[in-house]
């Protein structure tokens, strides 16, 4: 796959350009969640001490924010306070009085964002308000399901960034048919690519890793749940537990690291007995997570990052989703949308009888995802937003041939 801008778009994709060269903490990266801190964690080690972090604390415990910012070796951020296990409308309204004050104290030359929590909508507001500009990672995903509070977080961004950050030819395509610039597109390749190559384990911890959890290399499923989806009804729960446990039936163990919004649900809603057949363990570090993906004989999730990290690792994944605002994994066979309940269970069973044929099938695929070198365009790009006059300096100095 090769990545580059269409001819309306301006931005030059190749990789070798020099940046224009940024002051120490002048890009603020704002974020709030543990898939947040995945995924910008190559773009921050991209800056360099260009970089400053602000967490808005939406996600603010050890499990899902402090051992992600020690395996990922970011930097110490700013906390913001107040905004954790509030409803949405109150998480906005406190980062973003927050993240003012902050931009106001210490005017950053550009905030990057990413993807579609209430964190990246905060973010994104907080710098139109003060007229800084904006780099929205990951833009121009689309579930078109008007029910998700990240669609509409992700369309707003979508539309007040200085510079969006497609991850896919399909992506770029997405905001111009809403409308959006060509200008200010540019398609740059997830940066999941580079963080999964970066924190695999090796093979000899990943024999240890299944060694711990007692399992062994494709004899296992691994799955995740925690969308609202899932989570929000006594039902849809129960539908996702419940063909879990008939799959634990089965033969193969499905061990299922829970998410704290699902152990709450199982709790609120008396399903705590669909949980006895499955290994349920805590929320997993992320390299531990890739570890045992990467060796499970097949995934279930509905998570975002996941739907994108199985096309680097090679594992087919059934999405508990009513949709995806990621076909580029569907499409290239990595993943398929089932409904929960006899659906999931069916669509698991067909899989597993595949076997070693689909895993080699998927082995020859190229994740639709990038090259791996995501994270340095985009640092590119945003160092050009942060200094223009620099980046027209250079381009009057070299124009393009
Ligand atoms: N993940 C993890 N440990 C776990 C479960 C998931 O590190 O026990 C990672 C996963 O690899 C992915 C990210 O967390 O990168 C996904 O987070 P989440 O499902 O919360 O958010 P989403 O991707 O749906 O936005």
């Amino acid at each position: 796959m090769t990545f580059r801008t269409t001819s309306q778009e301006s931005t030059s994709m190749t990789v070798s350009r020099p940046s224009p060269r940024l002051a120490p903490r002048s890009v603020a990266v704002v974020l709030g969640t543990r898939p947040e801190l995945v995924k910008l964690a190559p773009l921050v080690h991209a800056l360099g001490p260009a970089a400053r972090l602000v967490h808005t604390g939406q996600h603010w415990d050890e499990a899902m924010s402090g051992r992600f910012l020690r395996e990922l070796s970011l930097p110490e951020p700013q906390v913001l306070t107040g905004v954790g296990g509030r409803p949405r409308a109150g998480q906005i309204a406190a980062s973003l009085d927050q993240l003012d004050t902050a931009f106001t104290a210490d005017r950053p030359a550009a905030v990057v964002v990413q993807g579609d929590t209430n964190a990246t909508l905060a973010g994104a507001l907080a710098a139109n308000a003060r007229g800084i500009p904006l780099v929205h990672v990951e833009a121009g995903l689309r579930s078109h399901d008007r029910a998700m509070p990240e669609e509409h977080n992700r369309v707003m961004v979508d539309h007040i960034a200085d510079l969006l950050c497609a991850a896919t030819p399909e992506n770029a395509a997405n905001l111009r048919a809403e409308g959006v610039d060509g200008r200010r597109i540019a398609t740059t390749g997830n940066t999941v690519v580079e963080v999964v190559r970066a924190q695999l384990p090796g093979p000899a911890e990943q024999a240890a890793l299944l060694d711990r959890h007692g399992l062994r290399a494709d004899r296992y499923l691994l799955a995740t749940v925690h969308r609202p989806e899932n989570t929000d009804t006594a039902e849809a729960l129960g539908a996702v537990l419940g063909a879990l446990d008939e799959l634990a039936t089965t033969g193969l163990p499905v061990l299922l690291p829970l998410h704290p919004r699902t152990v709450a649900a199982a709790e609120r809603f008396g399903l705590t007995r669909l949980l006895a057949r499955l290994r349920v363990v805590e929320p997993l570090g992320y390299a531990e997570f890739l570890g045992l993906a990467g060796q499970a004989a097949l995934l279930v999730s509905d998570s975002g990052g996941v739907q994108e990290e199985c096309t680097v690792l090679g594992r087919p994944l059934l999405v508990v989703r009513r949709s995806t605002e990621r076909p580029e994994a569907v499409d290239t066979g990595f993943a398929a949308l089932v409904s929960p309940g006899a659906d999931l269970a069916a669509a698991a069973r067909a899989r597993l009888a595949e076997g070693p044929t689909l895993l080699a099938r998927l082995a020859a695929v190229p994740s639709p995802y990038g090259d791996g070198h995501a994270a340095e365009r985009i640092a590119r790009l945003t160092a050009e937003l942060a200094a223009p006059s620099a980046a027209a300096a250079r381009r009057i100095a070299n124009p393009p041939s």
